[in-house]
């Protein structure tokens, strides 16, 4: 008996620069590129298995959550305005539509960790779910010797979010990349199917 694919939105949110797009390309295409254009959002299917279930993943690699920010004034140029106000539109339909988030900082970057919290509070404000399927990711594992995050302070996010699994990962080193998303695509299938 064939169980139908269930097609389920995922979402990659972050700072800029802590390897959304790397860590998508990883899962998606297995490839390591050194450098995307950092303006590049975009989405990409995959299908996988969970627990003996078809899923095709829609991933949404999103771009520059630092230009979203709302404290433009008013009085700036229309032009301006126009370009900070749709992407912040934007930002609120896809979080509408997604089911599951991948909140990613880079473990060299305290402020890449801070950032994660008003996006977090935007994600639970917008689904109206405290148990949103989310997954934290502290990425560049590798360079562990730039670390400016300890695990103890992700592990404290972590639970304050309702205990949101934590992982590390590198995209550079496809470290616990699939890890990651499969574990946010059992979250959503979870909820799915209560
Ligand atoms: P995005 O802006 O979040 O999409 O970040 P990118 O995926 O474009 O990556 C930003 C930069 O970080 C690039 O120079 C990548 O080569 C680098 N990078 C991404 N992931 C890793 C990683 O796991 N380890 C290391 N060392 N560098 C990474
Ligand atoms: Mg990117």
């Amino acid at each position: 008996l064939r169980v139908p694919s269930r097609e389920y939105h995922i979402v990659v949110l972050g700072a800029g620069g802590v390897g959304k797009s790397c860590l998508t390309a990883q899962f998606v295409q297995n490839v390591w590129i050194e450098a995307y254009d950092p303006t590049i959002e975009d989405s990409y299917r995959k299908q996988i298995e969970v627990d003996g279930r078809q899923c095709i993943l829609e991933i949404l690699d999103t771009a520059g959550t630092e230009q979203f920010s709302a404290s433009l004034p008013l009085t700036a140029h229309p032009n301006l305005l126009t370009s900070c106000v749709k992407p912040a539109a934007m930002r609120e339909l896809y979080m509408k539509s997604g089911q599951g988030f991948l909140l990613v900082f880079s473990i060299t970057s305290l402020s890449s960790l801070t950032e994660l919290h008003e996006l977090r509070d935007q994600i639970v404000r917008i689904k109206d779910d405290e148990r949103v399927p989310l997954v934290i990711v502290g990425n560049k594992s590798d360079l562990e010797e730039d670390r400016a995050v300890s695990r103890s302070r992700a592990f404290a996010v972590s639970q304050s979010w309702g205990n949101a699994p934590y992982y590390e990962t590198s995209a550079r080193r496809r470290a616990n990349v699939d890890e990651a998303f499969v574990d946010l695509c059992r979250q959503i299938i979870r909820k799915d199917v209560a």
